[in-house]
């Protein structure tokens, strides 16, 4: 396994549990990635909202994808309450665009409500919820770790094939190379490059604030800004990607004033925070060439998944599962249903 993410691990935690025998590397630390870095929204569906999957894919494709990935929120999220998540509306015009996600959503049996209060006017889709993805990750790698699977932390691979996997250090040969690197998808394995594009998302954090702004995942501006109130009264918010222009499409992890200002802007201005900003960061995912990710068997011996749109906690986990699956048991459904 290459990558020590929330995918790779779900594909591991597949794995071990029908007693395969696992070594998995990451070139930094477990979780250290995207995993580590994120919003922690778990959200239903694919990164199109309902309505506009199910014009791309179909009604009945659409809803086996929204229905596994609603049951893969119950499996993450655990006994943690369900506290759902706001597209809100905004700007005006996306009002239009949230009824008819509503009544596509409605239409197919999943649930939905309008929602008007403090956060704005929108819509409020139960299923979804927010998580720690860092903790959550980690308590997956102690699990395994406690299975006897082998983690190297620290370990790049800098050339996969199928089967073997070079290190630098030394080489990895296995039956079944899983590369799980999301942003780095590209770059490390050229045949699905082109369909697996870096960029460079970016948040912050303020200190915790001594009062309720929100009790969900909130997210705007066609979902391009996302904020949530953590447990602790901190608010986490991220956005404002395109404002870097083309200057996006990076590998590179700094944070920039022009994103960063926007977002303290918006905590100031928009949610009335006037705690002082605790932590800026930025990690990189990448993007595929439609609403689906890249999932798939580059050869025998070689699958990888990666390519999530920003939106991999879900979608991520049933992807490493999946490829775990079709090593396991030779088919999986939800292989299936991105292939379509
Ligand atoms: C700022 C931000 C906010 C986000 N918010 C959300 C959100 O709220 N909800 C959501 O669903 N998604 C969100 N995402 C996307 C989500 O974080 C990712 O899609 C998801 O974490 C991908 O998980 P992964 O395990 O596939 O990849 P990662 O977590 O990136 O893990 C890949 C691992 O591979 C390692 N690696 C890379 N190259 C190599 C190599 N050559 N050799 C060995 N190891 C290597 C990395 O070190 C890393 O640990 C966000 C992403 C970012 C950056």
């Amino acid at each position: 396994m290459v990558g020590l993410g929330g995918s790779g691990l779900a594909a591991i935690e597949r794995l071990v549990g029908a007693g395969v025998d696992v070594v998995g590397i990451d070139s930094g630390l477990i979780a250290g990635g995207a995993t580590g870095a994120n919003g922690g929204f778990l959200l239903a569906g694919t990164s199109a909202f309902f309505d506009e999957t199910a014009e791309v894919l179909g009604p009945e494709r659409a809803s086996a994808i929204y229905g596994m990935t609603v049951d893969a929120i119950d499996r993450i999220a655990g006994d943690r309450p369900r506290t759902g998540s706001l597209r809100i509306a905004e700007p005006p015009e996306e009002l239009e665009s949230c009824r008819r996600h509503l009544e596509t959503l409605g239409d197919a049996g999943f649930g939905a409500e309008w929602y008007r209060g403090p956060e704005g006017e929108g819509l409020l889709i139960p299923d979804d919820t927010t998580y720690n993805p860092m903790a959550t990750a980690r308590e997956t790698a102690e699990r395994v770790l406690a299975a006897g699977v082998r983690l190297h932390e620290n370990t790049a691979a800098v050339e996969v094939a199928p089967g073997r996997v070079e290190t630098g250090r030394g080489t990895i040969e296995a039956d079944l190379v899983i590369v799980a690197v999301d942003g780095l998808l590209g770059p490390l394995v050229p045949a699905v490059a082109d369909r697996a594009r870096p960029t460079r998302l970016q948040m912050l954090a303020t200190d915790p604030v001594g009062r309720t702004i929100t009790e969900r995942a909130v997210y705007l501006r066609w979902g391009l800004e996302y904020y949530q109130q953590l447990p602790d009264g901190r608010i986490a918010i991220g956005g404002f990607r395109d404002v870097e222009g083309d200057g996006a499409w990076t590998t590179d992890t700094d944070t920039t004033p022009e994103v960063q200002s926007r977002l303290e802007d918006f905590v100031r201005d928009r949610l009335g925070v006037t705690a002082p900003v605790s932590h800026r960061w930025a990690a990189t995912v990448s993007f595929s060439d439609g609403i689906l990710p890249v999932c798939e068997t580059v050869s025998p011996g070689l699958s990888v998944a990666g390519a999530y749109n920003g939106t991999g906690n879900v979608i991520g986990r049933l992807c490493g599962e999946a490829l775990a699956d079709q090593y396991l048991a030779g088919g999986s459904t939800w292989l299936d249903l991105l292939r379509g």
